[in-house]
């Protein structure tokens, strides 16, 4: 027989399940802070500050075990548990999740759509293949050119990402850059049009 897990906040004693007092407070803190907009992340730093251990040996706290706990319907009293978090609190919680969660996924659809449209080979102008490696977590997407004599190196999504999004704040910053005759070599619509153009 191995060791019964327990999420964090409670122990088995005498056979029953009981609530650590100390834990208790930082499952309810780590509800309150997510309500008032504060991110899995941020969550997470300040319990390591506080120097309770998620497990024992595990000090430092990331972002997965807050966003575990949130979604735990244990603490709202699932399974016999005692009840840590009324249920109004956790059902605003995995609400306020949701939300962001959808958030994120139509930002990046929108900005995968954007790239797939936008984004042609700087060294030759032809079109971008995206090919996945990895799985789940380690899930990445490698951009290269889709011809084959070009030769021009890959690069991760990722890195495009950042690319682009600082090209945005530069833009933001300086709109002047945002003239024809700017010599912006990631993002060139007038260059990636006609590309575009001579390719299909
Ligand atoms: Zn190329």
């Amino acid at each position: 027989m191995g060791t019964r897990y327990v999420p964090f906040g409670y122990e088995i004693t005498d056979g029953a399940l009981a609530v650590i007092p100390q834990e208790e407070r930082l499952v309810k803190s780590a509800f309150e802070l997510y309500i008032s907009g504060k991110s899995f992340k941020s969550i997470a730093d300040r319990f390591t500050m506080t120097g309770i251990e998620y497990r024992e040996g595990k000090p430092d706290w990331n972002k997965n075990m807050i966003k575990r706990m949130i979604e735990n319907e244990r603490y709202c009293g699932k399974d016999d548990y005692p009840q840590i978090i009324p249920a109004e609190l956790f059902k605003q919680a995995n609400e306020l999740k949701s939300k962001k969660q959808l958030d994120i996924d139509e930002e990046k659809a929108s900005l995968d759509k954007f790239i797939r449209q936008n984004t042609v080979c700087g060294k030759c102008g032809s079109r971008i293949h995206r090919n996945k490696h990895g799985r789940y977590a380690n899930a990445y997407v490698i951009i290269d050119c889709a011809n084959d004599q070009c030769g021009e190196t890959s690069i991760r999504e990722s890195v495009l990402h950042e690319i682009i999004l600082s090209r945005i704040n530069e833009l933001i910053d300086n709109p002047i850059l945002a003239e024809p005759e700017s010599n912006s070599q990631v993002i060139d619509r007038a260059g990636i049009e006609q590309n575009c153009l001579s390719i299909t």
